[in-house]
């Protein structure tokens, strides 16, 4: 039959940079896109040793005779396409025909495939060459088999350092491919065990709940809305549901998971100011257009596309999500009360500074073309039993708390002190709600007052953390939590990383995570907001050396601890303030490098008002 054709030399040359194999959920993404375009109803995905022995991909779809079979390991053969023109009209998610010869040059293929139930083939590569055939018993469908990923490519099997990364990597895509097709069921293993599993019963909210749990899928929104060339539709999650990343914006066209800066803050801003700053929600939204209308010719990996309108499309998008949100009531709850009343001035909920979170938009984790990907927010959910975790009798030292109580006793401001490093200083108002002025003798300060206080949280923070003696005490009321399949295998396997710093976590079944304990220096107004830093961070898993990841950790902490911008403090806070930022041990910049103090001497400022010349 041969359905599969070489594409020209021209229009092979047309079709955007070549294939990167670079880890094993590349491998994954490309085959289950071929399972997909070829119509299959079930994939099954497993993976033997962390994929790194073996990757087996089975699919009921239409399969390969002989002759297909044969050409679909040669480079730029391909049935989705034939000519340029189909360039600009795609309709399958794969069409440049260069998957397989790529894996097959990095590994040693089987495909074992069949037209017909009953009677199928099996083909065995080795070294990119046919070294076995032979006819076999098969259902219809297609088995592929790539096995020693890499054996010829030693670098880059070395960088697949973390063998626990490449499952989380291909369970993170094969959940959000899973939203795009609610009418396949995915079935994934690793390592004899189920990660994850959907049903194919076209149903999206049930592969939502499948992923994120059913506490986050029935506090989901569905929405709907079309404009002239495009029409969105999908699930967005109320305002109470929110995570600390842009991650878990899953955005589909056509069918394709892509990823689109514009489209993402067009959803965000579709929130307004219901979210508060560093919150993003939950979101699965899907985007329907003319093929004609997007160019998925533009990324290696196919991950990037260009949309033809894109004003049209984000306003849209913007749009369906503030009507959604508009028409439903969106009622705040309790928990959410209790953090607005937990008003200490010191321990304000502080908004992420813009610049820390300005690598927001590179961390989505279905970038196969980086080596170092996934940061993930943990998919957190306070089961209802334990929505105030305030509530509880034991009052832990949090001594960041308590040096502030102390000197909110009236201690006044002391430079007195040999180990002052600021100088004598008098406290003389606030500027802006933001600035705390003071004079010394010849000399005049502005200090931001956030700088200020991260740089005392994150000293104190940091301290704590790398005591070796790190108290715990156990939580009357556990709190559970409930992560994605993928972060959930991050979690399990920082178990004894999280022990570390205080906090015992035990598996609840399913991907559902109780702490039990936790360290006595986590404030207990914050727990929440820090557990969710913590797991965010050893999720993110960036951060290989420990005294990185406990820096890392303790800045953002500090920044969730400080006191923010735009808030008006009495003198006794702000005289506060200045005694523990003297007692630092670098009090001059906030611990992302950013000024805490600036000075203006007296004789500058005469000499503004020419009183000196
Ligand atoms: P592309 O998907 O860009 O066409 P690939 O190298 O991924 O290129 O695949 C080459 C061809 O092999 C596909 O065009 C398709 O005809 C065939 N093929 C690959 N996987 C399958 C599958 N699971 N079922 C049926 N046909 C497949
Ligand atoms: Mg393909």
């Amino acid at each position: 039959m041969g359905r599969i054709l070489k594409l020209d030399t021209k229009v092979a040359n047309l079709i955007a940079a070549g294939e990167v194999i670079e880890r094993v959920a590349s491998v994954v993404k490309e085959l289950v896109e071929n399972s997909i375009d070829a119509l299959a109803t079930n994939i099954k995905v497993e993976l033997v040793e962390s994929g790194l022995k073996e990757i087996i991909v089975s699919d009921n779809g239409i399969g390969m005779d002989v002759i297909d079979a044969k050409c679909c390991v040669l480079p730029h053969y391909t049935s989705k396409i034939k000519n340029s023109d189909d360039l600009f009209n795609i309709n399958t998610l794969g069409f440049r025909g260069e998957a397989l010869p790529s894996i097959c040059a990095v590994s040693n293929l089987t495909i074992k495939t069949s037209t017909v139930d009953g009677k199928g083939i099996s083909l065995r590569f080795k070294d990119e060459k046919l070294v076995a055939e032979g006819t076999i018993s098969l259902p219809k469908g297609t088995t592929i088999s790539v096995k020693d990923l890499f054996y010829n490519t030693p670098a880059r099997l070395a960088q697949l350092s973390n063998a626990n990364n490449e499952v989380s990597f291909v369970s993170d895509y094969l959940t959000k491919i899973a939203f795009a097709y609610p009418d396949i069921a995915f079935l994934f293993i690793a390592n004899g065990k189920t990660i994850f599993q959907t049903y194919g019963n076209d149903d999206q909210l049930e592969v939502i709940s499948s992923v994120y749990g059913f506490d986050v899928a029935r506090n989901m929104l569905a929405f709907a809305k079309e404009s002239n060339y495009f029409s969105v539709e999908g699930y967005t999650s109320k305002i109470s549901v929110t995570r600390s990343s842009k991650q878990h914006i899953t955005i589909l066209v056509n069918g394709r998971l892509i990823r689109n800066y514009n489209i993402t803050n067009a959803i965000i801003k579709g929130y307004g100011t219901r979210l508060m700053v560093g919150k993003y929600p939950i979101t699965i939204i899907q985007i329907t257009c003319d093929a004609g209308l997007v160019d998925v010719n533009v990324h290696p990996a196919k991950a990037e596309v260009r949309f033809s309108m894109e004003e049209e499309l984000d306003e849209l998008v913007k749009d369906a999500i503030s009507e959604i949100l508009d028409n439903n009531s969106l009622i705040v709850e309790q928990k959410e009360i209790n953090d607005l009343a937990d008003s200490d001035p010191f321990l304000e909920e502080i908004d992420i500074d813009e610049q820390d979170n300005d690598d927001e938009d590179s961390d989505i984790s279905f970038d196969f073309d980086k080596e170092i990907v996934v940061s993930e927010a943990p998919s957190i959910i306070f089961s209802e039993e334990d929505a105030d975790p305030f509530e509880e009798n034991i009052e832990p030292s949090a001594p960041v708390y308590e040096e502030l109580k102390l000197f909110s006793d009236g201690i006044a401001l002391s430079s007195e002190d040999n180990d002052n490093k600021l100088p004598l200083m008098n406290y003389v108002g606030q500027l802006f709600e933001t600035y705390i002025l003071a004079q010394g003798e010849e000399n005049f300060y502005l200090i931001d007052q956030h700088a200020a206080a991260e740089r005392i949280n994150y000293e104190q923070i940091y301290d704590k953390l790398s005591n070796d003696k790190i108290l715990s005490y156990e939580l009357l009321v556990p709190i559970s939590y409930t992560f994605t399949p993928s972060e959930a295998l991050m979690i399990e396997a920082k178990i004894e990383e999280l022990k570390e710093l205080g906090i015992e976590i035990e598996n609840f079944g399913g991907t559902t995570y109780v702490v039990r304990s936790i360290g006595t220096w986590i404030p207990k107004s914050k727990i929440n907001d820090y557990l969710e830093e913590i797991f965010n961070s050893l999720i993110r898993g960036t951060k290989t050396k420990k005294e990185e990841f406990l820096d890392s950790l303790a800045k953002s902490l500090a920044c969730k601890a400080a006191i923010k911008g735009n808030e008006y403090h009495s003198e006794e806070e702000a005289r506060m303030l200045l005694n523990l930022l003297n007692k630092t041990k670098n009090p001059y910049t906030c611990p992302h490098g950013r000024p805490v103090i600036v000075k203006f001497t007296k004789y500058e400022i005469e000499k503004w008002f020419k009183r000196i010349v």
